[in-house]
């Protein structure tokens, strides 16, 4: 069997090109939807996706603000400038770019931020709507980006036995709360593993759809992976290649070619599910504005 290929890449487009209707329309009546990142420091990845951000936004006809800070900055100049997004009319969603110096606690600067302005979905108070099945509540980027690719990819998730690997609070665990959800790309019966789940091979080969976000580079392989599933690879690795020009590759979280043998769709890495975050993060700042027009 070779599995179909769900093309993150045109799927995105697809998205943004919906948005960028939906945004004209937000217009013509009054609201530009503003996205705004906050960004401290000199991380250079983390620069590349804020431009990629920007860019995004000002193409689909939002508003964009990209506020840059020192290194140094204090905790208490970061909340100050929180509060004046919390307050912004213009800005419907923000974030706070992480990872954050490490003189400034995390946590307290994401509960400041106000919930119905986090677009990363990371707040306590989005976490908890989302898992009550609260349909106004940002759901994050990455698995909101998974969700769509199956929704807009046909594959129908009811009754299906979801296993997702990794239980992080980005990826894994607000995957497992969409996943069960009575919702289109819901409706599934969910298992995570996590780094001490035991016979994590013989957990997965019951997966229907697996989805696997851990870091650790084609760690899944095909004996994993039961025959016609579908595979959704969210790990982002860079190995050691001298063959390529850089130096390095980018690889999954799952062995792509001996998978898409057995499997009957999957994710490619790069050009799937990573390239999908940017457009889920203008479609919650979009719903933002929605909701905060009261529609
Ligand atoms: P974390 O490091 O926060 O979490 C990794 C999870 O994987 C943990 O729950 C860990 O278990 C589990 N794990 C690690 N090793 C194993 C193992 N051998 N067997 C079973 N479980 C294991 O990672 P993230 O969730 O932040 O990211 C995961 C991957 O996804 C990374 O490659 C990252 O780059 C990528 N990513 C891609 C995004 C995108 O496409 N835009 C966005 C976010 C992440 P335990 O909890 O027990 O330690």
């Amino acid at each position: 069997m070779s599995a179909r290929v769900l093309d993150g890449t045109r799927l995105a487009d697809e998205i943004r090109r919906d948005l960028a209707v939906e945004v004209a329309q937000l217009v013509a009546g009054g609201v530009q939807p503003g996205l705004a990142v906050v960004i401290v420091g000199e991380d250079p990845a983390s620069k590349v996706y804020v431009a990629s951000k920007g860019k995004a936004c000002l193409e689909a006809g939002m508003h964009s603000e990209t506020i840059r800070l020192p290194v140094e900055t204090t905790e208490a100049d970061l909340l100050a400038t929180v509060d004046r997004l919390n307050a912004d009319p213009r800005i419907h969603g923000f974030l706070v770019q992480l990872p954050l110096p490490k003189h400034i606690n995390s946590e307290r600067v994401l509960l400041r931020i106000n919930p119905t302005k986090d677009v990363d979905g990371f707040h306590p108070m989005n976490v908890g709507r989302l898992s009550v099945g609260d349909q106004t509540a940002f759901r994050p980027a990455t698995p909101f980006g998974v969700q769509q690719m199956l929704i807009r990819s046909g594959i129908d998730t009811k009754g299906m036995h979801a296993v997702i690997v990794g239980r992080s609070n980005i990826v894994g665990k607000p995957m497992a709360s969409l996943l069960v959800q009575d919702t289109p790309g819901g409706n599934c019966t969910v298992t995570i593993c996590h780094s001490r789940s035991r016979d994590l091979p013989a957990i997965t080969r019951l997966a229907d759809l697996l989805v696997v976000a851990i870091g650790k580079p084609e760690f899944v392989t095909a004996d994993m992976v039961k025959p016609g599933a579908v595979v959704i690879d969210v790990g982002i690795n860079r190995v050691t290649d001298p063959a390529a020009a850089k130096g390095y590759r980018i690889v999954g979280d799952v062995a792509y070619a001996p998978v898409a043998e057995v499997a009957s769709a999957i994710t490619p890495v790069p050009g799937g599910v990573g390239k999908m975050t940017i457009a889920m993060l203008l479609m919650n700042t979009v719903q933002a504005a929605r909701q905060a027009r009261g529609s």
